[in-house]
């Protein structure tokens, strides 16, 4: 009778250290899935590992695919600079042949196991005596492997390499899934960086033309005027061609002092029509040029918006020069605005070159054009609409394209909220 009980005792406390087990893999689980950090995860897996397998120590050992050996990512009491030193050859080493099967391995004399690899035990400065190990798999690819060392009392049994196999295949997924987020990091950061200096560039070198450009511009208007004859002519040239690149430049210092947040913009109530025939005005000389027509349809109550006049101006002039420039000669435009529930819309539409569907986005983003460069016929740098749409986000508009297709004409809209006087 004493007997029964004892036993049923001892299974009873049994069952109750298999369901804490259960229950702290739960909460393992639930952990190794919610932690992002790649160095947090790896030692909360290899303490939570030696901790469950009531064992000395326990380590996770990676496959580098390019010296085709296993390394240490993570051991308990170690050293990590020193521990990512030690490589481990997937022939003669107990990690290797775990690796190499894919199966799980209990090793209860390590000292008199062949395929020990006695550099470990000297790195750990642990004696190994007893080990586990058991394969990391994403799907049916092996990723590395997961080992426990000298268990406290007694020998590895088959429960434990249940519970290592849950934790390494959680393990497996979550190590992968953190590699894959620091690799996503590091690009947005070696982008971020790649953008700031091509900002830093604009700055710069558009700041650096400036005034050389202004001495160019002086002298040319000085000799056009003083000189006669062919110098005149000349000189005429010359101003021409800087007026061009000022312009340009121009509208490099506009973008890198609006995407810095340097540019100053002075709002107050405008009607959209005022800004809309100020555009017409600048831009119909060279839809003249090329024997365009420009119609224009506006409500006939003032469309207030609280705007920086000359800035949205611009915007409008930067979409009707376009639609001239990328529209052949005798081409068709029209330049309109609607009253909308939440605002104004102006609108610019041609019937000129079109835009294929998926770079409608796209040439929105500074200095995209969609010609190649090699072979383009149009000029430009391509910036005026990645000028426009930053002036229109700072008013708290919207700016988009839409076109049926190439040679099928486009049409630039440009959403700006009312002016709300109360
Ligand atoms: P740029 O005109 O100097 O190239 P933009 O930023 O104004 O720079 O325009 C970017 C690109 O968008 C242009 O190079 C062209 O490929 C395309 N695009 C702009 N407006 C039109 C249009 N009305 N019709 C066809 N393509 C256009």
């Amino acid at each position: 009778m004493p007997q029964g009980k004892t036993s049923e005792g001892d299974q009873l406390k049994a069952m109750r250290q298999m369901v804490r087990k259960l229950a702290r893999l739960v909460e393992v689980s639930v952990t190794i899935n919610s932690t992002l950090d790649a160095e947090a995860l790896l030692d909360f897996i290899i303490r939570t590992a030696a901790d469950l397998l009531e064992c000395e120590a326990a380590s996770i050992l990676l496959y580098d695919e390019r010296a085709g050996e296993l390394r240490f990512a993570a051991a308990t009491g170690s050293n990590p600079e020193v521990m990512a030193q030690i490589s481990v050859p997937l022939e003669g080493s107990i990690a290797g042949n775990v690796f190499s099967n894919n199966r799980p391995l209990v090793v209860n004399d390590v000292s008199t196991d062949p395929r020990h690899f006695g550099r470990i035990g000297e790195e750990l400065r642990i004696e190994p005596r007893t080990l586990i190990g058991v394969p990391m798999r994403i799907r049916e690819r092996v990723t590395g492997v997961i080992e426990g060392l000298n268990k406290h009392s007694g020998e590895f049994t088959e429960d434990d390499v249940q519970v290592l196999s849950v934790i390494a295949s959680q393990a497996a997924v979550a190590i992968h899934n953190a590699h894959l987020l620091a690799e996503l990091r590091k690009a947005y950061n070696d982008l971020n960086q790649l953008d700031k200096r091509k900002r830093d560039f604009l700055a710069i070198a558009s700041h650096e033309l400036r005034t050389p450009l202004g001495v160019i511009m002086g002298y040319a208007t000085f000799l056009q005027e003083e000189a006669e004859g062919e110098i005149s002519e000349h000189a005429a040239r010359v101003l021409n061609s800087a007026m061009k690149l000022r312009s340009l430049v121009e509208d490099m210092v506009n973008l890198s002092l609006l995407q810095m947040g340097d540019a100053e913009i002075q709002r107050k109530p405008v009607p959209v029509q005022k800004m809309m025939l100020a555009a017409y005005d600048e831009i119909i000389p060279a839809a003249e040029a090329k024997s365009q027509c420009i119609t224009i349809h506006m409500p006939e109550s003032p469309q207030m918006v609280w705007a920086d006049e000359e800035k949205i101006t611009l915007a409008f002039a930067n979409l009707l020069s376009n639609a001239v420039r990328f529209t052949s000669n005798s081409g068709r435009i029209a330049f309109c605005a609607e009253s909308k529930p939440h605002g104004v819309c102006v609108m610019v539409e041609d019937n000129g070159i079109g835009i294929p569907e998926e770079e409608l986005e796209n040439i929105f983003k500074d200095f995209y054009q969609v010609e190649h460069h090699l072979t383009r016929r149009y000029s430009g740098l391509g910036l005026g609409l990645a000028i426009s749409r930053v002036v229109v986000e700072l008013h708290g508009g919207r700016i988009w394209a839409e076109s049926p297709g190439v040679n099928k004409g486009s049409t630039f809209y440009i959403l700006l909220p009312r002016y709300d006087s109360d």
